[in-house]
C-alpha cells in the first residue's frame, strides 16, 4: 500500500546535527505519529498521552547518539494518579512505551497534565555495549512537565552541557495531534559564552508545537531555530516498535517454578500481555505441556 504525499510528509523522523563550527551538536524529532499509535495501542486518555509523547520523544532523542543496537530508557515514576510513563528507544529509530494511571487522571484539566505525576523520581538508563551494567541518572521530578524534568537532569546528571525542549498537543477529543522535541548539547570546544547564547536562544523559541507540526521539514525548521550553521549527520524515520514475541514471552516463562506455571494453567491465565505494546498472546494446552516439560527437564 502507497502512501500519498500527504501521509509520506508526516511521518515520524528524527534529525542529528552537528554545529559548523564543531563546539554542538543536536537531534529534533516530530512523532506525533509514533506517539498517536501508543495512545491508541494502550487506549490511553489525554494527560498519559501527552506525558508518554514526550517521554517517547526524550528516549529517541537521546537514542540518536547512541551505536547500533544500544538502548535508552526514559522513566518518570510518581505518586500521583500517573504512576509510571516509560519509554525505551534504539538508535535504529525503534521506540516503544507505556503509562501506568488511575482513572482519576480524567479528572484533572488538561492544561495541567504536569500535575499528574505528582512527587516521585525522573530516570535515564543507557544501556552500552562497552558497559557492563546500565549507566543510571536519577534525579526528582521538578516539574512533572517531562521537559523541565529533561533539562533538571541534565543540569545534574550529564557532565556535558544540554539543552532541550519538548511539546505535546492533544485535541478536543484528547487525541494526540502534535508531538516534538529538541536536544542541543555541547562538543568540548564549545566556551561559556557559547553555551550561554544557546540557552538564550532555546529560552527565546516559545513552545516548539508552534514551529513544528506534523507536516514541517526538520532540517528547514532547524534553520529557523538553530543561531549557527550546521551539518546533518542523520535523517531517520521513527517507528513505535515493539520486539516482543510469545517466544520471549515463553523463555520468560521457563525461568517460573513448576508449580506457579500448574497454577496458571489451572486459574486459565493463558492470557501474556507485552506491557510495552499492548499485544496479547495466548499459551495453548500444548504450550502448558511444552513449558512444563521443559521446566521439569532443567530441574532433574
Ligand atoms: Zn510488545
Amino acid at each position: 500500500m502507497g502512501l500519498t504525499l500527504e501521509q509520506y510528509k508526516e511521518r515520524a523522523r528524527v534529525v542529528s546535527i552537528i554545529s559548523e563550527d564543531g563546539k554542538f551538536r543536536g537531534s529534533i524529532i516530530k512523532n506525533t505519529q509514533v506517539a498517536r499509535e501508543a495512545q491508541e495501542r494502550h487506549s490511553l486518555p489525554a494527560i498519559p498521552a501527552l506525558l508518554l509523547a514526550r517521554v517517547l520523544s526524550s528516549a529517541s532523542l537521546l537514542a540518536v547518539f547512541l551505536n547500533g543496537e544500544e538502548r535508552v530508557i526514559v522513566d518518570a515514576i510518581g505518586e500521583g494518579p500517573v504512576s509510571k510513563v516509560s519509554a525505551e528507544a534504539i538508535q535504529v529509530g525503534e521506540v516503544r512505551g507505556f503509562c501506568e494511571y488511575s482513572e482519576i487522571v480524567n479528572t484533572f484539566d488538561k492544561s495541567r497534565f504536569d500535575l499528574a505525576l505528582g512527587h516521585g523520581i525522573f530516570r535515564v538508563m543507557r544501556i552500552l555495549y562497552n558497559e557492563p551494567d546500565p549507566i543510571i541518572g536519577i534525579v526528582k521530578l521538578v516539574a512533572g512537565d517531562i521537559e523541565t524534568d529533561l533539562n533538571y537532569y541534565f543540569a545534574k546528571s550529564e557532565q556535558v552541557f544540554s539543552v532541550a525542549l519538548l511539546d505535546s498537543e492533544t485535541d478536543t477529543d484528547g487525541k494526540i495531534v502534535n508531538s516534538c522535541g529538541l536536544v542541543l548539547q555541547a562538543l568540548p570546544g564549545a566556551e561559556d559564552k557559547d553555551k550561554y547564547l544557546v540557552s538564550e536562544h532555546i529560552n527565546k523559541l516559545g513552545k516548539l508545537t508552534s514551529i513544528i507540526t506534523p507536516q514541517t521539514d526538520l532540517i528547514e525548521a532547524l534553520r529557523r531555530i538553530l543561531p549557527w550553521d550546521f551539518k546533518v549527520l542523520k535523517n531517520d524515520r521513527v517507528d513505535f516498535f515493539c520486539r516482543c514475541s510469545k517466544e520471549n514471552f515463553v523463555s520468560k516463562l521457563l525461568a517460573m517454578s513448576y508449580h506457579d506455571i500448574v497454577e496458571m494453567r489451572d486459574l486459565g491465565q493463558n492470557e501474556l500481555v507485552c506491557r510495552y505494546c499492548n499485544a496479547k498472546y495466548y499459551l495453548t494446552d500444548d504450550d502448558f505441556v511444552n513449558i512444563l516439560t521443559q521446566i521439569k527437564a532443567k530441574n532433574n
